[in-house]
Formats: C-alpha cells, sequence, structure tokens
C-alpha cells in the first residue's frame, strides 16, 4: 500500500527539483530516507544561505531574503517594464560602490534578469501562500484529532455502559425465566430496555459527534494484544484504501511531508501483519490447553532432550534458565536437580533414574505365566591337566578333537549337547579349566549346574584338582567325579577316592553323597554310566526353564571370524532365542543374523541349555558376558553406551597404565617398587587369552610380576608391535601369527615376538624369564672378629687400627663391619691389611696387625670389626 503511494507520489508530485532560473545557485543534494521495512525515498534538500547586504548594494540577484530591500523593487519594477521596448541602459541601477565592474548586460540578458526576478517573486509568494495553508492545516489536523480520540474514548464508555446493561438484562431476564419455569408466572418485560446498537456517532453529543461521524470510517484506536480485556472481542483491523487530500495527511510534519505534502501515515503490509500474527498467536496460546507430563529424567540430560520430553520449545527452557542467570545453549547438559527445577517450573511431574536402571529388567526377570519345563543340565568337566578332559569330552561326542589339538590340551571353549543313554540331553561346556570358569563367574554369569571332576587313577589328586574342586564348591556346583585311565595298569582308584576324602568330596563308596564313576576316556568303558550319573543328579537338581519367555544367556567364547565378522558362543539359558532377536552383550548389541548349532547346521531358534553361535554382533563381546534380547534398538544403544562408559570408568581408575604415557607407566612401575615383565598377547580365541592371561598373572612373587598389559584375539598387528615398543613388552602369539608389516615393524623396534601353540611352553618360558629378573639372594659367611687395640694416624694412608683376630680369620677385601657397643657403626670394606710391614691376604685367630676402611676414619679403641664374606644365590619362582 505505502510502497504504492510511494510511487505515485514519486510520479505525481516530485519535489521541487532546482528549476531553471537565475537564483544564486543554491547547494542542493539529495537525501536518501529509509525507513522501515526496507522501504526509501530520495529526497533533494537545499541549502539556502541568508546574505546581508551592506547599505547601496544591489542585490545581484533575487534571492527570497532580499525581497524586502525596498529601493529594490521599483528598479526590478521599472526594468521588468521598460524591459521589453528599450535598451535598460539609462533605467539601470547606478554602478554599485564597491569597485565591483559588472559588465554591461545586454537587451537579452536585461529581460532574462528581469522576467527571472518576476519569476522569483512570484515563487516566494506561492510558498509563502503553501506555507500558510500548511500551518492551517496543521492546526486543523492536530483539532480534529484530538476530537477522534474524544469520540473514541465516549464510544468506549458508551460501549462498556451498554456491555453491562446487556449482561444486566441477561441475568434478569435469565433470573426472569427460572422463575417462570418453577412458578408459571407471566414474564413481565424486561425493566431495562435493551440499548439497541446505534450508529457510533449517534450517542455522541453535537460538535463531537459531528467530528466524530465525518472521522468514523478513518478511525484507529490502537489496542496492544496486552491490552485486549478478556472477553473482549479482538477486532482486527481491515486495512482501507486511502482517502484522498487531507484527511491522509495527519503524520507528524516531517521533512518529507513538508516537501512533498504526500506522505500519508499508514501501516505497512508487514506491520499490519505482525500486529495480525500478534492477536492471532496470542489468542492461540491462550486457547491451547498445558499439557502436564511426566519427565523421565536420567542422571544428565542434554536441553533438548529435556525439551523434547517435556514437549517444550527449547527456547522457552533456555530463557528460563536464563532468567535464572544461566547462560546454556541447545547442546548442554544439565544435572538431574537443575533439570528436575526446570521441569517443575514448567509444570510436568519429574522421575528420577539412575544410569544402572538402564539395565534393569534386562536379566533375570521372573518368568511369566507360562509353565516352565525341564531343561538339559549344564555340565563343566575340570580337573588336572593331562588328566584326560579333551579325551573324555571327546569320547562322550566321538569325535575327534584331541588329535587336531596340539599338545592336547583343550585351548578352545565351545560347548556341545550329546545324548545320555536314557534319552536326556546333557550340554558340555569345554573349558581351558577352571580359570576361565572362575572368570566366567566372575562377571556374574552362573553358567554350570554339574562339574564333572576328571582325575586320572595313575596320577591321583593333583594341585589343579583341588582348585577345580574349590571353584565347583564356591559356585556351589554338585560335583561327579570322572576317577579317568582305569584301563592303566596303574590305575589305583581307590586311591583317587581316599585323596579326595581329604579335600571334602565324600564318593558314594565311601558313605558321601558324590557319585564317582570309573571310567576310562580311550577305551570308551563306562561312559554311558558317567552320562546316567550326569541325567540321575540333574533330576536332583530339578532344573528348569520357560522356553517361552524372552531368552536370556551367557556368551562362552567370542572371536572375530574373517568371513562372519564377530561370533559369540552362546549358551542360552532361558527363554528361546530366535534368529532376529536383537541381543546386547557386553558392550555390543546386534541382531541375530544366524544361529549355528554345535553340528555346525544352522537353525532358526535355540531353547533353554543349548549352545548355539551367534552372528550379527557389532564386536566379539566377553566371554562370560551375558545376553539379553531387548525389544528396541534404542534399548539395546543405551544399554551398550552405558557399559561401555562403565568400562571406560573401571579402565581409568585401575591406573594410568595404558592410557597415559610410557614415561608415566615406567614412574608407575619405579614407585610400585617391583619388576615387571610387560607382555603383549594375542590369542586365536578369547578364551585361551583369558585363560593365558590368568596363567601369567599367577606367576609372580612380591618382586616380580608378568603383566598382560594387551591381550585380544587376533593376529598381531603393527598396533600391537607399538604398543610392545613402547612399553618394552614381549609379543606372544598363541595360536596366531603377526602380519607382515607387524613383523617387519618388530623388527625394525627390536621387539621380540614369541609364537606359542602350547599353553604350557608359553607359561614355563614367562616363568623363566621371570626367574631371570628375580634379585639373586646374598648370603653372609661370617668369617671372624678382632678388636681395635690402639689407633695409629698415618699421613697419606690415614687412620690405621691396630687390632687383634679374637676368632675366626680376617680376610682383605672381605666386607667389615665396626660395632661399638653392639651398635653397628659403619659397614663397609678393608682398604688395607697388614701384618707388621706386609700386606697379607688374612689373619688368623690371636694374631695381630694393622687394618684401614675404606672412606672411614672414625674409629675407636675398643671397637669390635666383623668380618664376612657375601654370596649370591641365583633364585628361581
Ligand atoms: P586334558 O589336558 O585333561 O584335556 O587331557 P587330555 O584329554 O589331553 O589327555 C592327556 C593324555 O592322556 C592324552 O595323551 C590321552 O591320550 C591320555 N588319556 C586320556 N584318557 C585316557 C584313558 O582313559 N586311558 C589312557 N590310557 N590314556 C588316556
Amino acid at each position: 500500500m505505502s510502497e504504492t503511494n510511494n510511487s505515485d507520489k514519486s510520479v505525481g508530485a516530485p519535489p521541487p527539483k532546482a528549476t531553471l532560473h537565475l537564483k544564486r545557485p543554491v547547494e542542493q543534494g539529495s537525501v536518501r530516507q529509509s525507513f522501515s521495512h526496507g522501504r526509501s525515498k530520495t529526497v533533494v534538500v537545499e541549502k539556502v544561505k541568508r546574505r546581508i547586504l551592506t547599505p547601496g548594494e544591489a542585490p545581484p540577484t533575487a534571492a527570497p531574503a532580499q525581497v524586502a530591500v525596498a529601493p529594490a523593487k521599483p528598479i526590478l519594477a521599472a526594468a521588468a517594464r521598460s524591459a521589453p521596448v528599450a535598451p535598460a541602459k539609462p533605467a539601470a541601477p547606478p554602478p554599485p560602490k564597491t569597485g565591483v565592474v559588472l559588465p554591461t548586460l545586454t537587451a537579452e540578458q536585461r529581460e532574462a534578469r528581469a522576467r527571472a526576478l518576476i519569476d522569483a517573486r512570484a515563487h516566494e509568494e506561492e510558498d509563502r501562500r503553501r506555507q500558510e495553508a500548511d500551518a492551517g492545516a496543521r492546526r486543523e489536523r492536530e483539532t480534529r484529532d484530538r476530537l477522534e480520540r474524544e469520540a473514541a474514548e465516549a464510544r468506549k464508555r458508551d460501549e462498556e455502559l451498554r456491555r453491562a446493561q446487556e449482561a444486566n438484562f441477561k441475568r434478569q431476564s435469565e433470573d426472569e425465566a427460572r422463575r417462570r419455569l418453577s412458578g408459571g408466572e407471566p414474564a413481565p418485560s424486561p425493566s431495562i430496555p435493551r440499548v439497541a446498537p446505534t450508529a457510533p456517532g449517534a450517542a455522541l453529543p453535537g460538535a463531537l459527534a459531528r467530528a466524530a461521524g465525518e472521522e468514523d470510517e478513518a478511525k484507529r484506536v490502537i489496542r496492544r494484544p496486552a491490552l485486549v480485556l478478556p472477553g473482549q472481542k479482538v477486532i482486527v483491523p481491515t486495512p482501507r484504501p486511502p482517502r484522498g487530500g487531507e484527511q491522509r495527511n495527519r503524520g507528524r510534519l516531517t521533512v518529507t511531508s513538508a516537501t512533498s505534502g504526500e506522505e500519508e501515515r499508514t501501516r505497512s503490509v508487514a506491520a499490519f501483519r505482525r500486529r495480525t500474527q500478534r492477536l492471532k498467536g496470542h489468542g492461540a496460546q491462550e486457547q491451547k490447553e498445558k499439557i502436564a507430563r511426566e519427565i523421565v529424567l536420567p542422571e544428565a540430560i542434554t536441553i533438548q532432550e529435556l525439551a523434547g520430553r517435556m514437549s517444550e520449545r527449547a527456547v522457552d527452557v533456555i530463557k528460563l534458565l536464563m532468567r535464572q542467570g544461566r547462560m546454556v545453549t541447545l547442546t548442554d547438559t544439565l544435572d538431574a536437580d537443575t533439570a528436575q527445577l526446570v521441569a517443575e517450573e514448567m509444570g510436568h511431574s519429574v522421575k528420577r533414574v539412575a544410569e544402572s536402571d538402564v539395565e534393569e529388567g534386562l536379566f533375570d526377570r521372573p518368568d511369566e505365566e507360562g509353565a516352565p519345563v525341564p531343561r538339559p543340565p549344564i555340565v563343566t568337566i575340570m580337573g588336572h591337566v593331562d588328566h584326560g578332559k579333551t579325551s573324555l569330552l571327546d569320547a562322550i561326542r566321538h569325535a575327534n578333537v584331541v588329535a587336531g589339538e596340539a599338545g592336547g590340551i583343550t585351548q578352545h571353549i565351545g560347548a556341545y549337547q550329546v545324548v545320555a543313554p536314557g534319552g536326556q540331553t546333557i550340554t558340555f561346556i569345554d573349558t581351558p579349566g577352571h580359570a576361565a570358569f572362575t572368570a566366567m563367574r566372575a562377571r556374574g554369569a552362573k553358567v554350570t549346574d554339574i562339574v564333572v571332576l576328571v582325575v586320572a587313577a595313575d596320577d591321583g589328586v593333583m594341585p589343579q584338582t583341588i582348585e577345580a574342586i574349590r571353584h565347583a564348591k564356591a559356585a556351589k556346583a554338585p560335583i561327579i567325579v570322572a576317577i579317568n585311565k582305569i584301563d592303566k595298569p596303574e590305575a589305583n582308584p581307590q586311591r583317587v577316592m581316599q585323596e579326595l576324602l581329604q579335600h571334602d568330596v565324600q564318593v558314594e563308596a565311601f558313605g558321601g553323597d558324590t557319585l564317582a564313576v570309573e571310567v576310562s576316556a580311550t577305551k570308551n568303558t563306562n561312559l554311558d554310566k558317567l552320562l546316567e550319573a550326569i541325567a540321575l543328579q540333574a533330576e536332583l537338581l530339578d532344573l528348569v526353564a520357560d522356553p517361552e519367555r524372552g531368552a536370556e544367556g551367557t556368551v562362552i567364547e567370542a572371536r572375530l571370524d574373517r568371513g562372519r565378522g564377530p561370533v559369540a558362543t552362546v549358551l542360552v539359558q532361558r527363554g528361546t532365542l530366535r534368529v532376529g532377536a536383537l541381543v546386547v552383550a557386553g558392550s555390543h548389541w546386534g541382531r541375530v543374523r544366524a544361529l549355528i548349532d554345535g553340528k555346525g547346521e544352522a537353525v532358526e531358534w535355540a531353547g533353554p541349555s543349548t549352545p548355539v553361535e551367534v552372528l550379527g554382533f557389532s564386536g566379539a563381546p566377553d566371554a562370560g558376558d551375558r545376553v539379553a534380547v531387548v525389544e528396541t534398538e534404542a534399548r539395546a544403544r543405551e544399554i551398550t553406551e552405558y557399559r561401555e562408559r562403565q568400562r571406560r570408568e573401571k579402565q581409568a581408575a585401575r591406573g594410568p597404565a595404558l592410557r597415559t604415557s610410557l614415561s608415566d607407566m615406567m614412574s608407575n612401575l619405579k614407585a610400585a617398587g617391583h619388576k615387571e615383565l610387560p607382555i603383549v598377547l594375542k590369542g586365536d580365541v578369547q578364551g585361551s587369552v583369558e585363560a593365558i592371561t590368568a596363567a601369567l598373572e599367577k606367576l609372580g612373587n612380591d618382586e616380580v610380576v608378568a603383566r598382560v598389559i594387551h591381550g585380544g584375539v587376533g593376529g598381531v598387528t603393527e598396533s600391537d608391535v607399538t604398543l610392545a615398543e613402547a612399553s618394552k613388552a614381549v609379543i606372544l602369539g598363541f595360536n596366531v601369527r603377526a602380519h607382515k608389516e607387524a613383523r617387519d615393524l618388530a623388527e625394525q623396534a627390536g621387539v621380540e615376538i614369541r609364537y606359542y601353540n602350547i599353553i604350557y611352553n608359553l607359561v614355563d618360558d614367562v616363568k623363566a624369564a621371570l626367574s631371570g629378573m628375580l634379585a639373586p639372594t646374598l648370603r653372609e659367611t661370617m668369617l671372624g672378629n678382632a678388636q681395635i687395640l690402639e689407633l695409629f694416624h698415618i699421613s697419606k694412608v690415614g687412620t690405621v687400627a691396630g687390632c687383634r683376630v679374637t676368632d675366626g680369620v680376617v680376610q682383605r677385601g672381605a666386607h667389615v663391619r665396626l660395632i661399638r657397643d653392639s651398635v653397628v657403626v659403619h659397614e663397609g670394606k678393608l682398604s688395607t691389611l697388614k701384618r707388621f710391614k706386609d700386606e697379607v691376604a688374612q689373619v688368623q685367630a690371636g694374631q695381630e696387625c694393622g687394618m684401614a676402611f675404606e672412606n672411614y676414619q672414625d674409629m675407636r679403641v675398643g671397637d669390635v670389626i666383623e668380618c664376612y664374606s657375601v654370596e649370591e644365590i641365583r633364585r628361581t619362582l
């Protein structure tokens, strides 16, 4: 609207441009005025200087200021009159006395000048008239505005009165209606007549009414949204076309309006739109019903997230915090207390949750209504090394595992299911021993129901047998003793049973309740009996599980497979694990891509007590990690992120070992006061790495320890070498090899990489290395004593003690102690041992000699010199 006006104005009424006349050139320039919302306008501004005339000076040009100069007028008039006829010379004013000689004007020039003068006068006159008219119009406008305001107020008052009357009337008529309904009386006419809506001007008195009537349309009472009274209808002003002439011209007197006389005070389109929006928005906000929510608040939450949970605008949250003096941004994190204050301030209730709550309900959820069904027992075979654990499992499975294994030691953790003669299924976990078993238990995984303790009949109870018993008892798992190798001629099962008694394992034959079966793994003797015993024990345990519920289980082993990615062997303990389920284990999660059973076949599901290989994890979880099925990816992420955080925190708390610089680590070692053999260990499967780590950590004593600074699954990589180099560690590869790049780097850096495929050899080597690090034991052997009888001070040599050897011998180069009143005052070596004037190697008891100490002079008569030798003895672990 205003834009149009502007353009109209610029076309129709251009600002007075410099017209072509002979005025003194005025300083003029154009000024660009800018208004709100991008509107602008260019105006020409003239600067007119007043010139003071000296007496007798003729005005060279006709300026408005000089109009009043009286003598000029007739002359000019005469000039004007005579101009068309004759040369104006005689009529021309006398030359001024300023000394400036004016050039003689030609007739045309004079004529033009006269014309210009006339024009200028006319122009002046016109200007004056216009200014007068402007002033009049302004006065008129002001009066009109005032009247208008008064009229608006009067109207408002009138309107309020009318409303009050209406309300009153309505109330009365309602009362009346009620009365009539109850009493059946005829309704009398309302006592107060309703004021009919009148023409806006009608109720106004005389002149005001007239003025208001004229300006009725133009009135615009500006109401701010805040002033809208409750219940009052908001009138959205409709834009009206501008009305002509003076009516529009009612704003302030500005440069623009003064020069153009056309400026109109109207609301811009944008201003109008803003106002409409403000009114609308205000109304909308009032109408919007506030929903109070219950907000779940973790220990820390970002502002964005908090606003999201409250369904509020983040800006409002930030505003609220700013009001309380906290400058925050969208991504800042609030602690739970602050977040609670904010949420409550905004009218929501809060439910605080701890971070660890993410794991709530993940494990050990109570079984639902579904009837639990019996499940196969989970059996772990333990025992001393070489007593035949693998052979026994192998014999049971009828598969030849031993032949494929270097050294015949169980190095892989796996799990297998077999069927007992009675038809019961039994799940066997093949562990490398109690270390992994306990490591699993340490992570809260109670996997084993029954422990089969293998004891070789020809060997009897050995240290690891005892350890196995302890572990089984700690886990409260019943033991079944398998006395193996009974085929051997030297086998003595009775002795085994007796030895077991000492360790609180009472077999049935000895009146106890522990089942014992004499077997031979190589000859397949009594294997049925063993399985039957297991089945029997399982029955006693009454093992049940609900296959209908969500699956829970434990990772038995995990590795990174080149082709298949992370592969985890999971023992399902409760419920049924299906392909496609979302699973969480440790700090990894994934959607089950495939399930592979003990026979290497893909299956769709795995019920309770079934071991399966699970494909689809984001990374290899650790053995012993508990597996649970979750509903959403978000929850899976939440849990794994929480665990990852925990793991990091734990590692950080454990010490700065790997996380800080090498120098830090070294100083830590020194401070610890014992020697460490740092080891980087890489193995083929997680189980082996754990077992070896546990074995190595047990090797040390107070003085020396082997420390696995990094243990992992997979080949030796460059980063392993770098780590080993930095930590001065040795790299041990178990059933793995180094990549070529790693090998080259190790050669360059001088890092030793050793490969093993038998745990024993590895452990033995480390043991030998540790033994080498042990400080040798120093053994002291007493040689003899001597007493100081006299002291001689000899220049160059120092103090020499004249002594008599009281017992034993005194040897040169031997260690000596100086004892005064039974207190050792000095320890050191002899520098001189003389008998008379000669240096001698040793002096026997009863003889006299001269002795001097290395770097010590302060001997006294009567002191005793004790002489002894020191022997170094190498130690082993
Ligand atoms: P593990 O270290 O406990 O797993 O023991 P292994 O299963 O590797 O067996 C160690 C050695 O004992 C192997 O050489 C087997 O051949 C042998 N062995 C195992 N069971 C028997 C058995 O019942 N009789 C005989 N004679 N030898 C056995």
